[in-house]
């Protein structure tokens, strides 16, 4: 059987875009999905029962390397990966979905609990800045759920690197 291996293909009623579940040891690939604005739950506590049960109630495909669990009969949108770099895995999803990476997807989406973020007024973020970073910048956005900050800082110049080291081209 060959390494990358996927189960099914979209559903007809899943129009939107992919979103997707995470097996536990795939945290790392979670974080750079949601980086790039895409719906990826993880959760290290989440046992494989829990992880079907979110994949069928959602329709999320499960990202993973356990081919024991993509065998398993219950599994029905799924992508089996095989390497166990984030650069090689998120190419694979990317290719396989046709994910777009562009800027202004970016961190519309927030990485420690994959809310969507939501524009805010600078002003109403000011006492929760560094001055730097309060001069230096005009758009932030928040998460609802958490209230962590994003905005557009040389973390953010960093990333689209890492991405196109990872051989994904990052588009405006
Ligand atoms: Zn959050």
């Amino acid at each position: 059987m060959k390494g990358d291996m996927m189960k099914q293909t979209f559903d007809q009623d899943n129009s939107g875009e992919p979103r997707f579940v995470c097996d536990d040891h795939m945290g790392k690939l979670a974080r750079y999905l949601r980086v790039a604005g895409y719906d990826a739950v993880f959760d290290s506590a989440m046992d494989n029962n829990r992880l079907i049960q979110i994949s069928l109630d959602e329709k999320r495909y499960i990202l993973t390397r356990d081919r024991r669990l993509v065998e398993r009969r219950l599994v029905r949108y799924c992508l089996l990966l095989k390497s166990d770099r984030w650069q090689d895995q998120i190419k694979t999803v990317a290719e396989h979905f046709g994910l777009v990476f562009s800027k202004s997807r970016m961190f519309t989406r927030c990485l420690e609990d994959n809310t969507p973020t939501v524009r805010v007024a600078k002003e109403d973020v000011r006492g929760r800045l560094w001055p730097y970073t309060y001069v230096h910048h005009d758009e932030f956005r928040m998460c609802p759920a958490c209230h962590r900050i994003y905005w557009a800082g040389s973390h953010v110049a960093a990333m689209y690197t890492r991405f196109e080291e990872a051989g994904i081209p990052v588009v405006d």
